[in-house]
């Protein structure tokens, strides 16, 4: 390429700005849906036409869902998910069940090294619940183990947080909360030993705002035990009220 050609190449890539990375990414991963991986024909989206269909489907209306625990429920009102849910935290709210295409999409965040997704779902998440997140005044996303951070190179709960945080104008308070390894295997505890050892691994490493709606940011949420200890650390250093954010649950 002679010098003239990459010097204009250069400065077209220049007035891209934006676009210049996002070209960049689409060049290191070739566009295809991140779920199903067809094949992509319009640069910059992440999903094909057909899983961004069955994605918006999934997602239950206001009418259909729990105010408490998120889960689909054939009225707010009555919940079998909530009679014997104890969790530190005044309620969840979750965009989806965690059924495919988005346990593609968490997988392909998570593993497949699409770490844009983390921030493009977290709009999405906060432009689809804007109600049920209307009180939020700052994101405390859910910390990993360090040793598990540096083997993934991030933490896809600030990545969602990152997302959230744009669409609501609020801020991402990272590093609020500390995850120590665990000192005992986890396997051969019991389910109410793992829960007490991991109540004891997570703290606050610094005080939190006070008289301030927190809101906990995670990916996935299974039984709530780890938001559950994430929402005693930050209660027991003054916090409250906290509420629960994910994208996806898997609901009892
Ligand atoms: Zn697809
Ligand atoms: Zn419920």
């Amino acid at each position: 390429m002679s010098p003239v050609l990459l010097m204009t190449v250069a400065i077209a890539l220049h007035r891209l700005g934006r676009r210049w990375a996002e070209a960049l990414i689409d060049f290191a991963y070739p566009p295809m849906c991140a779920c199903c991986r067809a094949p992509l024909s319009m640069a910059g989206t992440r999903f094909c036409l057909g899983c961004w269909r069955r994605m918006r489907r999934l997602i239950p209306s206001a009418a259909t869902r729990c105010p408490r625990c998120g889960s689909p429920q054939v009225s707010p009102l009555l919940c079998g998910n909530c009679d014997a849910w104890e969790v530190a935290f005044e309620r969840a709210v979750v965009l989806a069940p965690y059924a495919d295409p988005w346990a593609q999409a968490i997988q392909a965040l998570k593993f497949g090294g699409r770490r844009s997704l983390g921030p493009l779902l977290g709009r999405f998440m906060a432009q689809q619940l804007a109600d049920q997140l209307a009180p939020v005044e700052a994101l405390v996303p859910v910390p990993l183990f360090p040793a598990r951070q540096r083997e993934r190179g991030f933490n896809q709960s600030q990545l969602i947080a990152a997302g959230l945080a744009r669409e609501l104008g609020v801020p991402v308070l990272g590093g609020l909360l500390v995850r120590r390894l665990p000192t005992r295997q986890q396997a051969r505890l019991g389910a109410a030993a793992r829960r007490d050892n991991l109540v004891e691994a997570i703290t606050c490493g610094r005080a939190p705002p006070r008289d301030t709606t927190l809101c906990l940011v995670d990916d996935v949420m299974t039984t709530g035990a780890t938001l559950n200890a994430c929402a005693l650390a930050l209660r027991r250093a003054g916090a409250r009220p906290v509420l629960a954010a994910t994208l996806v649950a898997a609901y009892r």
